[in-house]
């Protein structure tokens, strides 16, 4: 199928199918995930015009294929100047389930501009077999009370961005992985791991004995690259707690793979 295609130019320079067809559709794609990724290379091959878009936190960030813009756009203002600016024609946000920032700024945007924005989001563990075993909380507070009762050696899992939620346990022995260095330094008794995955349970049952932790706290990511500790917790029977995903904007269309966004680009 190829979107647009009658009507459509296009290829930047490069492109596989360059020599030039001109499409009114122009997508921005809100990425930072391997969904976002994904998605660029299916409308790469299919020829449709579009531009991904990275906040820019992280030092070297894998690239989707295709053109890409980098940084804020300057709240929901800047958004909609971007997005008549450059003729955007469609939205798709397949930023981080806990991208909620972005996620409210363009479902806000596309109304003001009169863009039409689905949200593209992996399906979250909720349905994992051992989903009905772990402690489900709607919040970093809650997250930090429950292991409270559960265990006193912590693996923190939620985030860098997370932690200031977790200060109360500056003298605690805390493991906490996050993918990119903290801006601050972290309380001395604080063990912190770099690492992005994908991971495996064979080392995540190794990093869990090797520190001895016997509580989990994450968030309900979803997808595969991180949920190796959550088997390894269980084979461990260490307990683990689940920050559920923050609501959707009101009157969000959301789906959770690559060809219903296609479907609905075809639609519109
Ligand atoms: P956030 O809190 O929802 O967004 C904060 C601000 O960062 C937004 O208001 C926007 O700035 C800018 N921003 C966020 N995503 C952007 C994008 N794709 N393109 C351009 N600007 C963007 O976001 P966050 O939780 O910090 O996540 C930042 C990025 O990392 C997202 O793209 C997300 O997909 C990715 N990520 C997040 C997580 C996570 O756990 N939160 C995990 C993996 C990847 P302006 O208001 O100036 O436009």
């Amino acid at each position: 199928m190829r979107i647009g295609a009658e009507e459509s130019v296009l290829p930047g320079p490069g492109h596989p199918g360059s020599a030039t067809r001109l499409v009114p559709m122009k997508v921005l794609l809100l990425g930072g995930t391997a969904e976002a990724r994904s998605l660029a290379d299916t409308l790469w091959v299919e020829q449709v015009r579009f531009v991904s878009s990275l906040a820019g936190r992280v030092s070297q960030p894998r690239l989707p294929v295709g053109q890409v813009r980098t940084g804020g756009f300057g709240g929901v203002a800047g958004l909609v100047r971007h997005l008549r600016e450059e003729s955007i024609t469609h939205v798709v946000d397949a930023t981080h389930p806990f991208a909620t920032t972005m996620t409210q700024h363009a479902a806000q945007a596309g109304r003001l501009a009169g863009v039409p924005v689905l949200r593209l989001s992996r399906p979250g563990w909720g349905s994992h077999p051992l989903a009905s075993t772990w402690t489900w909380v709607d919040d970093y507070e809650q997250a930090r009370s429950a292991a409270d009762d559960l265990g006193r050696r912590p693996f923190l899992t939620t985030g860098r961005q997370t932690l200031t939620h977790f200060r109360e346990w500056i003298g605690r022995d805390v493991v906490v992985r996050v993918v990119e260095p903290l801006e601050d330094e972290p309380p001395a008794r604080w063990r912190v791991l770099h690492d992005r995955g994908p991971f495996d349970v064979g080392a995540e049952l190794a990093l869990m004995r090797r520190h001895g932790v016997n509580v989990l706290l994450t968030k309900d990511s979803g997808g595969t690259f991180t949920q190796a500790k959550l088997s390894a917790a269980h084979c461990l029977g260490v307990p683990t707690v689940v920050v559920r995903r923050p609501q959707l904007p009101p009157a969000t269309t959301e789906v959770s793979d690559v060809a219903s966004v296609r479907a609905w680009l075809r639609a519109g």
